[in-house]
């Protein structure tokens, strides 16, 4: 049996098992690391012994220590969360962002399967984005910022000078969850479905795929995260990704993830097995 963190800036949702049929989770709010962890802890403590854990974190993360780096969330800058998680334990942690283990779970039992380039994105609290390339995990020199790519701004159609404390309209800035309520006055899901909004959002999502089109020419991408749900922004972002890219390169689908939002805390299981 394995156990799986997936570490969110509001909340962790830790649990046991192998897989989709044989997972016990709970859900933990995040507070301060201290008391986070040891709740975290208490649950692996009572759940028998566990050969690793995976942990999926938000991050910016160190991913050689195991430390969170320079997030602004108070008191977990430069915490060593994969430190203090695998001595209190006495296991093998693996160690991640959370947008690379819902990639793992989407390769390993979800809408990737098969598939050797493939992106993951998340368009929720915030944007980010996990790549598979070549049939491996995109990590590069620290690990992948998606989010914060930078995006055609018109400031005529849009004012809305963004919400990204570090580079304001970047793309997570514009597009994800937080910047849609403060532009609007309402969250996404009080805005009805033909609410100008949604196009605005579409467009900056496509405008994002066909950057990573562009650059990685995935296969197929899937896009999970609260401002997804409900489905109706998919079609109008395949529409706005087809309209930009004018029929140059071949793109892959763009679909939903096939586990849900379980897809990090299983992709975290993932992780604890290549641990070992
Ligand atoms: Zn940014």
């Amino acid at each position: 049996m394995f156990g799986a963190i997936e570490a969110g800036g509001t909340k962790f949702v830790c649990g046991v098992g192998t897989g989709p049929d044989d997972l016990k989770a709970i859900r933990i709010p995040t507070t301060s690391p201290e008391a986070t962890v040891e709740e975290a802890v208490a649950f692996f403590s009572a759940q028998g012994p566990l050969r690793a854990v995976g942990i999926g974190s938000f991050g910016p993360v160190d991913l050689r220590s195991g430390h969170i780096t320079s997030t602004p969330k108070l008191g977990w800058q430069g915490y060593n969360f994969a430190g203090v998680i695998g001595k209190a334990l006495g296991v093998p942690i693996g160690f991640d962002t959370d947008v690379n283990a819902s990639a793992l779970g989407e390769a390993r039992w979800g809408a990737a399967q098969g598939l050797s380039d493939f992106l993951y994105l998340t368009v929720g609290t915030g944007i980010g984005g996990g790549a598979v390339v070549n049939g491996r995990l995109l990590h590069g020199l620290v690990h992948a910022e998606m989010g914060h790519i930078r995006i055609p701004h018109d400031r005529e159609r849009d004012p809305f000078p963004g919400c990204c404390p570090y580079h304001g309209d970047c793309l997570e800035g514009l597009a994800c969850g937080p910047a849609m309520e403060a532009r609007w006055g309402c969250t996404p899901r009080e805005l009805p479905a033909a609410h100008p909004a949604w196009a605005l959002e579409a467009h900056y999502l496509a405008l994002a795929l066909n950057n990573w089109i562009c650059t990685l020419s995935p296969q197929r991408i899937i896009v999970g995260g609260g401002v997804m749900d409900g489905g109706q922004l998919f079609g109008m972002v395949r529409e706005e990704l087809g309209r930009l890219l004018s029929g140059y390169t071949c793109a892959g689908d763009v679909v939903g993830p096939g586990l849900g939002h379980k897809a990090g805390v299983l992709g975290a299981l993932v992780l604890a097995e290549m641990a070992t």
